[in-house]
């Protein structure tokens, strides 16, 4: 089986309100080491690499701050190191951060998709968010994009940023319907401790917002109403978060609902392949001094017990509409867990009954309608 690879890099020009992940502002001084530091990380990562690559995500943060050259050269590294039958390489973008010298070289150097992280059209809502770009700087660069030749551009909304309306929110969608890319991702807003907004919505207070952030209903029907009309438009809902046009779902991401293995590269990233998981340290510099001392910079290395293994299955693959084969799954805990899986067989036949999972065929699905509880279906489903 062909892995995924992604690469992590943890580079931001500022860090929005709302953000949750480990990524930091620093001098541009530090993108090349960094970039070196990941090249090398993957050579001399040969010996534990599967027999070859098909999908390469290079996330973050903001990867498109990188020199387009350092981006390359990171591709080279992978083509050189493994057996690597690339199918979608996808570039993480900011809309401010794109230029056509930029696109063309990341064209040039093999990237065929384009994740671009929009969030909204509103410039209201992106200020309070503290993001970079405005709606003009989205249209801008989707044009310089297809111009220079890209066919696989996905783009991000988030339902619940402050300030959203029903009005702002329907506008945002019918703005991105416009531009009509080939794949679309819609976040909720996340409230948690991990990002100011998050804090101050849950310790009060306004300076960023908070008080502005629609109510919980309101993002459920958010979510809602733009499902509907991506659905009118030709999108294929194939994850909670996500819709593609026709073949256009992002093969890399669902190796992860599938538990399908992939390495990780960089500061934070995470690997699994298919019986261990492991992280690498999230502070960039401690990383790249790792690494250039010759050190492993890997850490949180653990072994997917049946248990564990058993709950990714649901947790991950009901993100997914077209749901798990739950008779697979059964047969393949049953040594371990069984159980387990009377216990899971009842509750789901009592979550069928109450119209919150459904099956088909050999499917088990969480229904279409209750995504937005997905979490309280699957509290109940595993206790
Ligand atoms: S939301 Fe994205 S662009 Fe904003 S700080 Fe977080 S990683 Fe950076």
């Amino acid at each position: 089986m062909s892995v995924g690879v992604y690469i992590q890099v943890p580079f931001c020009q500022t860090k929005c309100t709302y953000c949750n992940f480990h990524t930091g502002v620093v001098s541009r001084d530090r993108y090349e080491p960094y970039a070196d530091a990941v090249c090398r990380e993957i050579t001399e990562s040969v010996s534990v690499a599967a027999p070859s690559v098909d999908t390469v995500y290079v996330g973050g943060g903001t990867p498109s701050l990188l020199d387009p050259a350092a981006l390359a050269r990171i591709l080279d590294t992978l083509r050189r190191t493994y057996s690597a039958e690339f199918s979608e390489i996808t570039l993480e973008a900011d809309p401010e951060t794109i230029t056509p010298h930029k696109a063309a070289a990341w064209f040039s150097s093999g990237f065929n998709r384009i994740s671009l992280g929009a969030q909204s059209f509103e410039d209201r809502e992106l200020q309070a968010a503290g993001r970079m770009h405005r709606r003009e700087d989205i249209w801008r660069a989707v044009d310089i994009l297809r111009a220079v030749g890209f066919r696989n551009i996905s783009l991000d909304l988030i339902a619940g940023l402050p300030h959203q309306t029903r009005d702002s929110w329907e506008a945002s969608v019918s703005q991105l319907l416009r531009v009509f890319p080939e794949h679309v991702s819609i976040y909720m807003l996340e409230i948690d401790e991990g990002s100011r907004l998050g804090r101050e919505s849950l310790e009060g207070g306004s300076r960023y917002s908070a008080d502005a952030i629609p109510s919980d209903d309101a993002m459920a029907e958010f979510y809602e109403s733009a499902s509907a009309r991506l659905a009118d438009a030709g999108y294929e809902h194939y994850e909670i978060s996500n819709w593609g046009l026709s073949g256009r779902a992002s093969q890399h991401n669902l190796k992860y609902w599938r538990r399908e293995p992939y390495l990780g590269f960089g500061a934070g990233a995470h690997s699994f392949d298919g019986v261990m998981r492991w992280a690498n340290v999230h502070e960039q510099a401690r990383y790249v001094a790792l690494i250039e001392r010759g050190a492993s910079a890997r850490e949180q290395m653990e072994t997917v017990l049946p248990l564990q293994a058993f709950h990714e299955e649901f947790f991950l693959g009901l993100r997914q509409l077209e749901g798990i084969d739950f008779e697979r799954i059964a047969r393949d805990y049953e040594p371990h867990l069984s159980n387990l899986i009377l216990t899971v067989r009842e509750r789901i036949a009592s979550l069928r009954s109450s119209g919150f999972m459904q099956i088909e065929g050999e499917r088990l699905r969480i229904a279409p309608d209750r995504l937005t509880v997905s979490n309280e279906v699957l509290v109940q489903l595993l206790g």
